[in-house]
């Protein structure tokens, strides 16, 4: 997808601190974290936001959910809990049209709901 952020750093156009890949996804650090630890995993198809997800990305969403605990595992902030987020669309601020899933950890944070 031309002029996406997160298209162009798949590519290798942008550069990004990997953290995680595989066929389906990728991982890579926020490049403004708002926590100790705060990773985005996006899917390898470009998908603009979850309101464009369909019934065939089913799998995808698990394995998206599932590659967040195995990271948070990883990272150090499984016991001491962490924050999955999705934003999507303009009320909840979402900035990047390539569907993508913040990891926070290593802190406490407000609680919304
Ligand atoms: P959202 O506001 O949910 O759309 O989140 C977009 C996120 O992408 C923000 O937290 C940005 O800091 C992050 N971001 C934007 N450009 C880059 C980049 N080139 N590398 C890493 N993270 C980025
Ligand atoms: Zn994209």
């Amino acid at each position: 997808m031309e002029n996406c952020i997160f298209c162009k750093i798949l590519a290798g156009e942008i550069p990004s601190k990997k953290v995680y890949e595989d066929d389906f996804v990728y991982a890579f650090h926020d490049i403004a974290p708002a926590a100790p630890v705060h990773i985005l995993i996006i899917p390898k198809e470009h998908i603009c936001c979850m309101n464009k997800a369909e019934e065939s990305h089913k799998e995808l969403l698990g394995h998206i959910l599932l590659t967040a605990q195995k990271l948070a595992k990883e990272l150090g902030i499984a016991d001491s809990g962490y924050r999955i987020i999705n934003n999507c669309g303009e009320n909840a601020g979402q900035t990047v049209f390539h569907m993508h899933f913040h990891l926070l950890g290593g802190d406490t944070f407000t609680k919304l709901v």
